[in-house]
């Protein structure tokens, strides 16, 4: 959503006559977009703001002005943040983005998109969020749960097909609640996957409840909707689900996932996972390690609990000690890796329709792509001229964790 943010700004200064920089060493105006999920990530953007603003009064470099956008400008606000980064020009909150000053009044900025957009583009469906997990900082920062127009989306969506993107990705932190009137999320799907020279179509991030019959027929009957979803469990423990508000137990998480791999073995499922919720014991962990066993996710992200001042988990006491927090997380991500391996290892030998991205970050000499499960597949790039952007049919013949390898046919 970070992203998808920056890129709106980014697209509406342009449109208001400014001109993108090379760099930050070049820039005149620098606006850090912060997040304030984890205390972690609050910190590093306050952090490149604090370097930015001493930069801006050394006067040695071309920086005029920096701004602060994102979360945690609503956790902390205007007057702390003044306080704290002396030199800073302008907050903030998320959704007043077009209160940006540099900007042309008025402006959309949930519809704006660079002029040049890629072959994949972010779309916002959703903004805010109304389930209150204990842990979370997002409903406060983010505000209400808000569904967009259904025509604005299917405008934006044409608008951006218009230019030559192939792949959109739909936004919303409970993505499957969308709703206008009768028109549900899977409704709102079917309108897309109608519009000519989208190929592909994904969403996230995605709860169980959401996970209806009514969603799997519109993955039956439309093969542009990416047989991928991003389902986080957050926890395998019904005891830590309860008290974290999760509104599903682990035996209704499974279900949801047994349903969509009933429809295709092969649908890509990955997860966000906490480690060391406070009062999370060995079995409570234990329980997430087997679920996740049981899910057999294609790939995880997991995060080491961090207090949110003003959540409802941050009146209970931080228990579980860093150290062991540290050892959890290790213990899961080494439990992927030989899942993310068993599970690619089952591909070896099918043929994948892949969505060029480009040459391969490690081997200039092979290209990348994804696969429909957003899975990453790379091959030599030899005589194929694959152009990005474009889908290739490649073979896989090898399997690694995190990547397949394969060759076009
Ligand atoms: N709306 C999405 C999650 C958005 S936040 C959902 O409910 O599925 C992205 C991820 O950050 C969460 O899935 C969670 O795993 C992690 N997260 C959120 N708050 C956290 C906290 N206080 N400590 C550690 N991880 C957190
Ligand atoms: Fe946070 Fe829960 Fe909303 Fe996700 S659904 S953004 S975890 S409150």
């Amino acid at each position: 959503m970070n992203v998808r943010d920056s890129e709106a700004v980014a697209a509406l200064l342009v449109a208001a006559g400014h001109e993108p920089a090379k760099g930050e060493e070049d820039a005149e105006l620098v606006i850090v977009n912060s997040c304030t999920v984890r205390q972690k990530a609050e910190n590093k953007a306050i952090g490149k703001a604090g370097y930015l603003c001493a930069m801006k009064r050394k006067g040695e470099s071309a920086l005029k002005a920096v701004g602060l956008m994102g979360c945690a400008v609503a956790r902390l606000g205007e007057e702390e943040l003044k306080k704290q980064l002396p030199g800073l020009d302008f907050c903030i909150r998320p959704g007043h983005l077009n209160e940006i000053p540099y900007l042309a009044a008025g402006a959309d900025t949930l519809g704006a998109h660079p002029e040049r957009c890629g072959f994949s583009a972010f779309v916002t469906v959703m903004t805010g969020c109304d389930n209150c997990c204990s842990y979370c900082i997002v409903p406060k920062v983010r505000g209400h749960e808000l569904s967009r127009p259904f025509a604005d989306i299917v405008r934006e969506v044409e608008c951006l097909a218009h230019r030559g993107v192939k792949e959109v990705t739909l936004l919303g932190q409970s993505v499957l609640k969308w709703r206008e009137g009768e028109t549900s999320f899977p409704m709102l799907l079917r309108r897309l996957a109608e519009i000519d020279g989208i190929e592909r179509i994904r969403f996230t991030s995605a709860h169980p409840k959401g996970c209806t019959d009514e969603l799997v027929s519109a993955y039956r009957d439309c093969p542009k909707i990416c047989r991928h979803l991003h389902l986080p469990v957050q926890s395998g423990s019904d005891r830590v689900l309860k008290e974290m508000g999760r509104r599903y137990t682990r035996d209704e998480y499974l279900a949801a996932v047994k349903k969509l791999r009933d429809f295709d073995p092969e649908f890509s499922l990955t997860t966000d996972v906490i480690v060391g919720y406070p009062g999370e014991s060995e079995a409570d962990f234990e329980a997430t390690r087997t679920l996740m066993d049981e899910a057999g996710f294609d790939n995880a992200f997991v995060f080491k609990y961090s207090p949110r001042p003003g959540t409802r988990s941050a009146a209970l006491e931080d228990d579980v000690p860093t150290a062991e927090k540290e050892r959890r997380d290790q213990v899961l991500l080494s439990d992927q890796e030989r899942r993310g391996l068993e599970r690619n290892r089952r591909l070896v030998g099918t043929v994948r329709e892949v969505l060029v991205e480009g040459p391969s970050k490690r081997n200039r000499h092979r290209l990348s792509g994804r696969d429909g499960g957003n899975r990453i597949v790379v091959w030599d790039a030899g005589e194929t001229k694959a152009e990005t952007g474009s889908v290739v049919r490649v073979k896989i013949l090898e399997a690694h964790p995190q990547i397949l390898l394969g060759k076009v046919v």
